[in-house]
């Protein structure tokens, strides 16, 4: 049987030996309650304070500013409803958010619409990218949280967080960015660049799944998620996942070490996919190609229906994926590929390849020779190329 060849690590990634490694104690030596007062229970809970300080270093914050959660979802929905919570008090109920937002970003808002929240949605433009002028037209008196996501997971461009975080202090309006896929990636200073509350998560930098973290900037006053016992200071009660926890800081800690050589080492084959791949007729990328994640490639081809296209690459052993994991499975097109402008039609056709320090130059030349093929018998059957090749239709790529 042929490898597999993975390239979906914006979907979740592979736990590193090095992360594996740590975690073990935690299930026969260190299996205490961190809430235990005999010292037993005192080692983990020193551990889980480890674990918090290292995750704070790695994003410029404090120990104290750093919530464990379940995931990335999980703190994005704790983060948004909290700041809704700090805006209704003040009578303020208007949020800004962006198009191209995660759906835990997404759906939240949409809840908070249904309670009487009013939000704009600003554009990403073609090139996947907010405007700053934009956002400063859409501040109104009774704005209380912008949220911005750092990076998105499907086309992988990064947005000015730097900019927005100073706009957001300047008018004290309070910021979230959704950074599951920034972390570990690129580098992120919560103080320099102003964040609020900054939303991650262990399974996309070679953590364990079911684990992330929220950073709340001392001072905001943050909203119980779940009542109970006294853990994350009262917050967000239950026994601690320690294993994962202590996983996740040491998966952050690995990847914003490595950052630098993963990322020249990324950069260097998903450019090599951008320009072989672009050789194929009527396609085009999704995005802007440097203000982007180095791991992240995103195409759209004309003609090739994404989901028939994942189908044989699965079949060759290659693990991609047309848009996020959550909407795989659905008949609906991408809703990130639809703010960037893309037609239904095309936005359907899209493919995701997304690499990590694990992926090789053969596995990348090995896609480089599979996915034209692919294409070409897939565009030999579509009644879609039959009609744009007869001319009865006209090209949009
Ligand atoms: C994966 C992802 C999430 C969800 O994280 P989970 O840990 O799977 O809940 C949220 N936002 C973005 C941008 C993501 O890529």
């Amino acid at each position: 049987m042929q490898s597999t060849v993975y390239l979906d690590n914006a979907a979740t990634t592979k736990v590193s030996e090095k992360v594996k490694q740590a975690m073990l104690p935690f299930f026969d030596e260190f299996y205490g309650n961190a809430s235990s007062l005999y010292v037993f229970g005192q080692r983990a809970k020193e551990k889980l304070e480890e674990a918090r300080g290292i995750v704070a270093k790695c994003l410029n914050a404090q120990s104290n500013e750093i919530y464990f959660t379940s995931g990335g979802s999980e703190s994005d929905n704790w983060a948004i409803m909290a700041a809704a919570q700090i805006g209704m008090r003040q009578n303020k109920k208007h949020i800004i958010s962006t198009e191209f937002e995660h759906h835990a970003v997404l759906h939240t808002l949409k809840k908070l619409e249904k309670q009487g929240f009013d939000v704009t949605y600003l554009p990403v433009y073609a090139d996947g990218i907010i405007k700053v002028k934009d956002l400063k037209k859409a501040i109104r008196p009774d704005t209380c949280l912008v949220s911005v996501m750092f990076a998105n997971n499907e086309i992988g461009t990064i947005q000015p967080i730097t900019e927005i975080g100073k706009i957001c202090r300047e008018e004290k309006i309070l910021f979230h960015t959704d950074a599951v896929q920034a972390a570990g990636h690129v580098e992120i200073d919560v103080l320099k660049m102003n964040i609020d509350f900054l939303s991650l998560s262990g399974h996309k930098f070679h953590g364990p799944k079911g684990v992330g973290a929220l950073y709340v900037r001392k001072g905001i006053a943050l909203s119980n998620l779940i009542e109970g016992g006294a853990q994350e200071r009262g917050k967000r009660a239950g026994t601690e996942n320690l294993p994962a926890i202590y996983g996740m800081a040491v998966a952050l800690e690995e990847a914003t070490t490595e950052m630098s050589k993963v990322s020249a080492q990324e950069i260097k084959m998903r450019n090599k996919l951008f320009t072989e791949l672009s050789k194929i007729p009527h396609s085009a990328i999704n995005g802007n190609c440097n203000l982007r994640l180095s791991n992240n490639f995103n195409m759209c081809f004309e003609g090739i229906e994404g989901e028939s296209l994942l189908l044989l690459l699965d079949d060759a052993g290659i693990c991609a994926s047309s848009g996020s994991a959550c909407t795989s499975g659905s008949l609906d097109p991408s809703h990130v590929l639809l703010a960037i402008g893309r037609p239904h039609e095309v936005a359907h056709g899209s493919l995701r390849l997304t690499l990590s320090k694990y992926t090789t130059e053969s596995e990348i030349d090995y896609v480089i020779k599979k996915v034209p093929e692919v294409g070409a018998y897939l565009r030999s059957m579509s009644p879609v190329w039959d009609q744009l090749v007869k001319g009865e239709r006209k090209h949009v790529l």
